[in-house]
């Protein structure tokens, strides 16, 4: 088969590799749609640890089942689907209680460290457990479900903030994480959403995307502008997708008395936060990693149209011209936020 594969920092070959063999609880599927992650772009430049050379990526991804391993049940030849970027062993505790995004010895599709090495989806086929697998409805496309796993991650914060029916909700961090989050947020019935990020291309999409008020704070007194257009200087609940000193500052000063933030993003691994604002105010502050089962809400979300991912995808490419995607990324093309290939 074809596939894409990093083979030094800032370097991929698309070239010829043997197809990948399957065994009986795997699924061996035709990639139809691959998205590249921050985190791929990130891991491509070497400085991450965790795409070791030589590594095939893509975690994020749908195509059709070409065959099953012999104990393989719920899917047949084919099944359009997508997966799971995490493979959870469906066995630990943590598995056992549904909690698959926290499994001790969970592995991510398309990363590689020195503990672990899966091969990913930016090939012409990829092989996946049948348990991390879900279909496709007729109205999602491949290109759609290369979105899902972002969408799903987005859908997690939301789910697990308390959000009231016309809740003020503020997300900080526009990017694809946070915007699928405040998609998420709207689903589950706020009533003023607030979106905080520093390129306003990102706001003008929050908008499309249904944000009630977009403010950049470093031209815009945040507060203010949030008395001014919703009546209220502070929101309910804040979800916090960048991951900086800066931003989780703002996420938890925005944040109401008593209030919820869910900090998703993890940029900076450490940062100083004023422990009064969150003691004497009495946040309840919780962390937000992947996703715990929610493709089936967000492949239904997206099926019905009350989450839109279409207007996240800025371009599509083929898996040939992967090397030309990542740099495009690498460089931070304006206006770029997601570009999905086709193997
Ligand atoms: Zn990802
Ligand atoms: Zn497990």
């Amino acid at each position: 088969m074809k596939a894409l594969i990093h083979t030094a920092p800032l370097k991929l070959e698309y070239r010829d590799v043997p197809d990948p063999l399957f065994g009986d609880d795997e699924v061996l599927v035709r990639v139809k749609a691959v998205a590249i992650c921050g985190s791929d772009v990130h891991g491509y430049t070497g400085s991450t640890g965790r795409r070791i050379p030589p590594i095939i990526m893509g975690h994020e991804a749908g195509g059709i089942v070409e065959a099953i391993g012999r104990n393989v049940q719920n899917a047949a030849a084919g099944d359009r689907i997508t997966f799971d970027s995490t493979v959870f062993c469906n066995q630990c505790p943590a598995c056992r209680q549904g909690r698959v995004n926290l499994c001790a010895n969970r592995k991510v599709l398309g990363v590689s460290t020195p503990a672990f090495h899966r091969d990913g989806a930016m090939a012409e086929y990829v092989v996946v457990p049948w348990w991390i697998i879900y279909r496709l409805p007729d109205a999602v496309s491949f290109e759609e479900a290369a979105l899902i796993e972002p969408a799903s991650v987005g859908l997690h914060a939301a789910r697990i903030t308390p959000v009231d029916v016309n809740d003020v909700v503020a997300v900080v961090g526009a990017g694809q994480i946070g915007l699928f989050a405040m998609q998420g947020a709207r689903v589950k019935g706020a009533g003023k959403i607030v979106v905080l990020d520093v390129k306003e291309e990102r706001l003008a999409l929050a908008r499309k995307l249904g944000a009630d008020l977009t403010i950049n704070p470093t031209s815009t007194d945040v507060t203010a502008e949030m008395q001014r257009v919703i009546g209220r200087p502070e929101a309910d609940a804040v979800l916090e997708a960048v991951g900086t000193e800066t931003t989780v500052t703002l996420a938890l000063s925005l944040t109401k008395q008593g209030g919820d933030a869910t900090l998703i993003g993890n940029v900076t691994p450490r940062i100083q936060v004023s422990l009064q604002d969150i003691v004497l105010r009495e946040l309840t502050i919780r962390g937000s990693c992947a996703v715990a089962g929610e493709y089936r809400a967000a492949l239904d979300l997206i099926a019905s149209g009350r989450i839109q991912a279409k207007p996240m995808i800025s371009r599509v490419m083929p898996l040939s011209k992967g090397q030309e995607a990542f740099d495009a990324l690498h460089r931070g093309e304006p206006g770029l936020m997601k570009i999905v290939l086709q193997p």
